[in-house]
Formats: structure tokens, sequence, C-alpha cells
């Protein structure tokens, strides 16, 4: 099906294992003749996919010094620059977009080349937290103007609308349905209905099964999406949005000086830091609290104000990521190395044998518990629905596809985060491409199971306190 026609020319800058996974959608779904599409990329990988589809392909890395040569030359008014690299300033991308009223469409809030690991920079200003604060603060200059949506893949983005209906389905499910959905528009509304549901707690929780032919050696960082992204993050602080109903910071973490104020960060990486959670098909697990854009503008968009600006509620938000298990074993040879990155890398693709990934969101704290409502992709049925793809880029890749169509849709949109775009639209787009599409509820805690073989310093009468979920 044809969900759009775009007239402009597509530049897709990086072209890993989230540009060749999104390619033969887009050109499945959107009408845009192959000969307005140029992939500009920092390495050959990549070609030959290139080449099946006779897309233009040129190697050349942006930098901060050459970007603008690079990419003015190839965008007009009206085209769509669909950012899928690493190591691009956004910011920088976004602002030049501007410039040029292109469409802009990213995954992630991603700095130049070290952002994320440079000891000079406090770890406040390495967060995710300032890296959302310095696209935010394009918001105000970029209104009426063209489209930038910012963060909008898996996680970060397709997750954001899986918590507006899992909203709906809890509002239903307890007696209080909500006749219509509020807009995307309506932040206090959505805030609202979220507070009125009492959700204390919302994990993104992943679990990835996929499993390869072939183990992981020593000296290899084996993941099933991009390597250097996920090391980039998982070297980040570790961070989450702060619901109000926390009784007390962790020993390790800190407030922003500045900003919303929706999160707090840990002194310690995320791929450090464990959590509990729980998915349908996996159970209780631990995961890594992995710092994600998610975690910040969900907790910031379900913020609920009185007149004066005081804060009466917010959910804690975070990721909770068990990645497929030569990931796991991958991160602590990393961690052993004090976190400098093994020397060779392997994004798992045709190796992949079996497997699947759970992914989706855990409301926590309402009156039936907990709510996972989320996405369970298999390999098979990824590989079987669009080339390219393993069940973890698929996931990213559909709602990337998801993200563009709707910019295309509404062109004029300024800055726009995922949380303010219509969760249905999206979720029609990405639907057939996710597996089974399920809503479970359990009556799963953190406090549940636990063993009294040691001391432990729990808060009984709250569950759904983060000292309760955190793994120390
Ligand atoms: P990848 O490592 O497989 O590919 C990265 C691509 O960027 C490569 O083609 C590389 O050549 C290119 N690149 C690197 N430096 C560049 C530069 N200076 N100029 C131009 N191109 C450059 O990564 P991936 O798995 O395809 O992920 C791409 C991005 O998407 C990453 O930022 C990642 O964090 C993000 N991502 C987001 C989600 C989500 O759900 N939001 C999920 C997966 C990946």
């Amino acid at each position: 099906m044809i969900h759009a026609s775009f007239a402009g020319r597509l530049v897709m800058l990086g072209f890993g294992s989230i540009g060749q996974g999104v390619l033969p959608l887009i050109l499945r779904h959107i009408d845009v003749p192959k000969d307005r599409i140029t992939i500009v990329t920092a390495e050959a990988r990549g070609h030959a996919v290139a080449a099946e589809y006779g897309i233009r392909f040129m190697v050349q890395a942006a930098t901060p010094e050459n970007y603008r040569d690079l990419l003015t030359p190839l965008l007009r008014k009206g085209d769509f620059l669909l950012n899928l690299s690493v190591d691009v300033s956004s910011v920088a991308l976004m602002q030049l977009c501007r410039e040029l009223d292109v469409l802009y469409l990213d995954t992630v809030v991603e700095p130049w080349l070290g952002g994320y690991t440079d000891p000079s920079l406090s770890p406040s200003a390495r967060s995710n937290y300032a890296m959302r604060e310095s696209a935010l603060a394009l918001r105000d200059a970029a209104r009426g103007g063209p489209t930038s949506v910012t963060a909008h893949g898996a996680n970060p983005g397709l997750v954001s609308h899986f918590v507006k209906q899992a909203l709906l389905d809890i509002a239903r499910d307890t007696g209080a349905p909500v006749a219509s959905p509020p807009p995307a528009s309506d932040r206090a509304a959505w805030a609202r209905l979220a507070q009125r549901l009492g959700i204390k707690v919302i994990h993104i929780a992943e679990r990835d099964t996929q499993v390869a032919d072939r183990p992981k050696r020593p000296g290899e960082f084996v993941n099933t999406w991009s390597v250097d992204g996920f090391v980039g993050e998982g070297c980040q602080p570790a961070e989450l949005g702060w619901g109000t109903h926390e009784k007390a910071l962790p020993p390790d973490g800190r407030r922003h000086e500045s900003g919303c104020d929706a999160a707090i960060y840990l002194l310690r990486p995320g791929a450090s830091t464990r959590v509990r959670t729980w998915t349908p098909l996996e159970g209780p697990f631990h995961g890594f609290l992995i710092t994600h854009n998610e975690s910040i503008s969900i907790a910031d968009y379900y913020t609920v104000r009185n007149a004066d600006g005081t804060v009466t509620y917010r959910p804690t938000a975070h990721y909770a990521y068990h990645p497929c298990d030569d990931a796991v074993l991958s991160v602590h040879e990393l961690a052993g190395k004090n976190w400098h990155m093994q020397p060779e890398k392997r994004l798992m693709t045709d190796e992949i044998i079996r497997g699947m990934d759970e992914l989706g969101v855990l409301l926590m704290g309402h009156e039936k518990g907990a709510y996972w409502y989320g996405s369970r992709l298999t390999i098979e049925q990824a590989r079987g629905l669009v080339p390219h793809n393993n069940a973890t880029s698929l996931q990213v890749t559909v709602a990337v596809l998801a993200g563009v169509i709707w910019a295309m849709e509404n062109p004029r949109r300024g800055l726009v985060e995922s949380d303010e775009i219509d969760h249905a639209r999206i979720l029609e787009i990405c639907r057939p491409y996710l597996g089974e599409v399920v809503g479970v509820y359990s009556d799963w805690t953190p406090l549940q199971d636990r063993a009294a073989l040691f001391p432990e310093d729990l808060d009984e009468s709250d569950p759904w306190q983060f000292k309760n979920i955190r793994v120390v």
C-alpha cells in the first residue's frame, strides 16, 4: 500500500543496519522516484544493497567542517533529510534543514564523534538530557517551519505510541474508558489520564532472544543493531525520568542544573546499571538501564503541574534492556576492559538462526498492577516481511518509515518529539510489521519472589520505588 507520494528529493545520511533495512520499506510504501534518492555514508558497507535497488550511493563522512558543503548541494526547499548515521550532530543537521526549508527525521539525538565519551565534559553534559535540551532549544525558532522529527525509531519513537495505547487499554479495562483520545498536542490531557490511572512507573521493557549460528568470540562485540550506537549510549550515564512518587534520590543520583528537570542521572554508565523488569514471554529478568531519549521525553510529556508551575505528578520512566545473549557477554567483556571497545565488532544479520525481539512498555502501579503492551517479532517473521532486516531492526525501520510518512503528511510542524505525534496514525502504519502486538496484565512486582537469603534495603510499603527495581 502506498501511504504517501513525495515530489522532493530524499537524502539518506548513514546506511548501516537501519538505513539498509528501511530502504525497501520506503520504496514499498512511499511513491518517490528512485533517481530522487541519494545515500551519503561514511563507508562502503551497504553498497551492494543500494545497487540492488538502483539507488545512488556516495561514500563521504560528514564532519563539523564539511557537512554544510556536503549536504547543501543535495537538498532544495521541500526535500527530505533522513539521518540514520552515527557520530553526526543531529542539532547541526536540524539547523541546516531549517535554513534550507527541508524536512528531517532522526532516531536519536546524536552528538558529533566522541561527544558521548568526552572526558572533558561533565556527566550531565554527556547525558541524553543535555542532548535533548539542545534539540528542544531549536523549537521556538523552528515553529511553523519544515517538520523536524526528533528521535523517532523504535525506542525512542514507537514506544511513545505504545504508551498511549496502553493508557487507553488500562482506562477501558478499569471501567474508565476514554470516549475519544485527546489529540497528541493536548499533552496536559494525556498527563492527567496517566495520573488518574495511577501510573507510577513506565519501563521500556525489551528482551531480545536472537541467537546466531556462531557464538561471540573473545575480543568481539556482537549485537543485533549498531555496535557503535549501543556502546556509545551504554557508556553514557544511566538516566531515568524521575517520578513524583519516588521517596528518595539514589545515593549516586544527581539532578541537572537547568532544563525541564524531568529526569535524573546516575554517576555510572547505563551498561553497568541493572534493573528488575518483566515481559510476558520472558517473565521477570534483569535489564540494563541504558539512557535513552524516551526516558526523559515520556516523563516530561506526562508531567502534571499546578497553575503556579509546581509539579504534582510525573511517572518514573526508563529503559530496561536485555539485549541478545551475545551482546550481554559483549558488555561484560567491555566493562572488564574499562569500557575500551573490543578490537572486533559484528552486527548479527544472516547468521541469526532463531529468536525474537519482545519490545514493549510496562506500565506499573495502577489498579490492575502491571500492563505490558508491545510487539513480539520473530527473526523468521522479520525476514519474511522485509529484506535486509532482523527482528530488532524491523521494529525500528517500520517506525522510521511511519515517522517519515507522518512528516510528509504534516510538513509545517517545526520540531516535534514522538510523544507529540498522532499515535493512532503511526501504529496503523507499523502494525503489519510488528508480528504479534499484545497487551498483557501481570501481578509481577519487583518485590515478587525476593528470597531472603541476604539482607536487602527494600521498601515493602510501595513496590514501585526505584530502590526496589534497581539491582544492587
Ligand atoms: P550502524 O552502525 O549499522 O550504521 C551507521 C551508519 O552511519 C553507517 O552506514 C556509517 O557509515 C554511517 N556513518 C558513520 N559516521 C558517519 C558520518 N560521519 N557521516 C555519514 N555517515 C556516517 O548503525 P544503525 O544500527 O544503522 O543505527 C543508525 C542510528 O540509528 C544510530 O544513531 C543508532 O543509535 C540509531 N538507532 C536508533 C534506534 C531507535 O529505536 N531509536 C534503534 C537502532 C538504532
